[in-house]
């Protein structure tokens, strides 16, 4: 007798290994996976230049995995429901699956068209291969969402069973005739003028290049993270999060790898704890986006609605372009434009500096993450850009200012960092590299450095910016008084 057919809609589960859905198909149908391009449909979860990147090489390495199992991916693009409509309509398909997605548009977009797809007959089927832990699974003793990190990580981890990871299915049945596939090209993700060669060396997106990822992080850097997480000129972090985006790797499967070495005698327990509650972040900030959709362009906290944000295009584009004089944040931003990446540490001082010293809006710098970042994720983007300007859950205050001088000197001390990606400061000594307009006239010759010519000079006095910073959020704290007291 032969099986019934269903489509496995890939979605950001770009993967063979630990994805429910296709597990759950694969066991009873034969399968006609599918990817829809319908970024019209995601709201602000449309991805930006260099996410198109990836997701091009992604759904190619998708595809030729899919195909060492006998299968292949089917591309489409347009309106979600109409696509699955018709291809069930041409395949035979009785029942669509796919894993979950948290952005808001999404959220709704699936909603309506579970109903539609069951209103017609069709099985509609969704799982989780995203979250350790789905966000309506959690609630604070009142029944509330958390609002504060360190008591939602530790429901979190009191949770038994831990969900635990399954592997790819060996074999994937093919229909007898497979559907139509648009050529990849047509969904035009790649860049129509190439400035993506840095990006091409830095990455291998797909599913093995998230494996190998993660077993060299398992190799080395896990043994030390809790020391060298915070340093940019240390190859000390995961580097996974391009390839948790877009699900070439799940939470469950690096939660549980990075136990395994411990059994061999690996990395101490601790490292690997708080490895684990990173990912506990990813987690934290995915139960906030769902639970208050808004913030993705709100401030959580709304005293800061009225903040007196400046409106500075100048300021704005030498902080992108990574010209603002203060070289801890201009390496940041140049290594963001070269690669798709930033080091943790780094995207917190170039937020503070745009958002603390500039004081132009938060939803600026995100919009420009979410445009140049391979692991722009919304759930992420806004935790980081809310927590740096002090206005979301479990905020950094907002009087905690970076002084970009200092974290430079602690965190690249030599400034290894720094001049990977301000050639032009190459050969200022170290002493000088972290605030080059204090270097006496000989240390800038000597290293043909000429300042307002060849690097900026600092485009504003950090004392200055500080006290600016300041006396807007005292302003921001009377308005927001004055209102509750009116109320
Ligand atoms: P590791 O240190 O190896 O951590 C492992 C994983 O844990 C990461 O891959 C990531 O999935 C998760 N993680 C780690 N730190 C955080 C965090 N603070 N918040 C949420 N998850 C975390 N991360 C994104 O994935 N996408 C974004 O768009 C994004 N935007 C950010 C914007 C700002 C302003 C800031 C301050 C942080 C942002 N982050 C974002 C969080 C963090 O910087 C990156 O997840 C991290 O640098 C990725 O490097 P890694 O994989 O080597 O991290």
């Amino acid at each position: 007798m032969s099986r019934s057919k269903a489509l496995l809609w890939f979605r950001r589960d770009l993967r063979l290994a630990d994805n429910p859905a296709l597990l759950a198909m694969a066991s009873q149908h034969n399968v006609v996976p599918i990817y829809i391009h319908s970024p019209e449909e995601e709201g602000a979860a449309a991805p930006g230049a260099a996410s198109r990147w990836w997701l091009h090489h992604s759904l190619i390495a998708l595809d030729h995995d899919l195909q060492t199992r006998g299968s292949r991916l089917i591309l489409r693009q347009g309106s979600a429901l109409a696509t699955l409509q018709a291809l069930c309509e041409e395949t035979g398909a009785t029942t669509v699956a796919w894993n979950r997605r948290y952005e808001p548009a999404c959220v709704k977009r699936d909603e309506q068209l579970k109903t539609a797809l069951r209103e017609q007959g069709v099985q509609a089927h969704s799982f989780n291969s995203a979250l350790l832990f789905e966000p309506w699974e959690l609630s604070t003793t009142t029944g509330k969402p958390y609002t504060v990190f360190t008591p939602f990580w530790r429901a979190c981890m009191a949770q038994t069973p831990r969900p635990q990871p399954q592997p790819a299915p060996k074999k994937l049945s093919a229909p007898t005739s497979w559907p139509h596939s648009v050529p990849i090209e047509s969904l035009a993700l790649k860049p129509r003028i190439a400035w993506d060669a840095g990006l091409a060396r830095a990455w291998t997106p797909g599913e093995a290049g998230a494996r190998k990822h993660l077993q060299s992080f398992i190799r080395k850097p896990l043994a030390n993270y809790i020391e060298d997480r915070n340093r940019p000129d240390v190859a000390g972090t995961s580097r996974l999060s391009p390839h948790l985006h877009f699900g070439e790797i799940g939470p469950r499967q690096v939660f549980h790898a990075v136990e395994a070495p411990e059994v061999a005698g690996g990395p101490p327990r601790k490292q690997i704890e708080v490895y684990q509650s990173e990912l506990g972040w990813r987690e934290f900030a995915h139960h906030l986006l769902f639970h208050f959709p808004k913030t993705v362009s709100e401030p959580l906290n709304p005293a800061f609605a009225k903040f007196p944000w400046a409106k500075d295009k100048q300021a704005l584009v030498a902080w992108q372009k990574g010209h603002t004089g203060y070289p801890l944040v201009d390496a940041g931003m140049r290594e963001l434009w070269h690669t798709g990446f930033m080091h943790n540490r780094v995207r917190m001082v170039v937020a503070s500096f745009l958002v603390k010293h500039l004081l132009l809006p938060w939803q600026s710098g995100a919009a420009w993450f979410w445009d140049t970042l391979v692991d722009a994720d919304l759930a992420n983007n806004t935790l980081g850009w809310q927590w740096t300007a002090g206005c979301g859950a479990d905020a950094s205050p907002f009087f905690r200012i970076f002084n970009p001088m200092l974290q430079s000197q602690k965190f690249d001390p030599h400034g290894h960092y720094i001049k990977a990606w301000l050639p032009e400061l190459a050969k200022l000594p170290p002493a000088h590299l972290h605030k080059p307009w204090q270097a006496p006239a000989e240390a800038l010759a000597q290293a043909k450095v000429v300042l307002g010519k060849t690097y900026p000079k600092p485009i504003v006095d950090h004392g200055f910016a500080r006290e600016r910073a300041l006396s807007a959020l005292s302003e921001t704290k009377q308005a927001a008084a004055h209102t509750k007291a009116r109320a």
